[in-house]
């Protein structure tokens, strides 16, 4: 969901799907870092799903 890799190893949210690689990835994300917004839109879209 958000690599928009197919993996089996992750964490099932709400309405989507965070693989291993990308759950440690944000963990280790400083809040600074251009990354991390992006991120956060990622999980936005995932949490808050336009068709609700
Ligand atoms: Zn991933």
């Amino acid at each position: 969901m958000i690599c928009g890799q197919q993996k089996t190893d992750g964490i099932h949210i709400l309405y989507g799907f965070i693989c291993d690689s990308c759950e440690l990835e944000i963990v280790r994300t400083d809040v600074m870092d251009d990354k991390y917004a992006f991120f956060v839109n990622r999980m936005k879209q995932i949490f808050y799903k336009k068709d609700a």
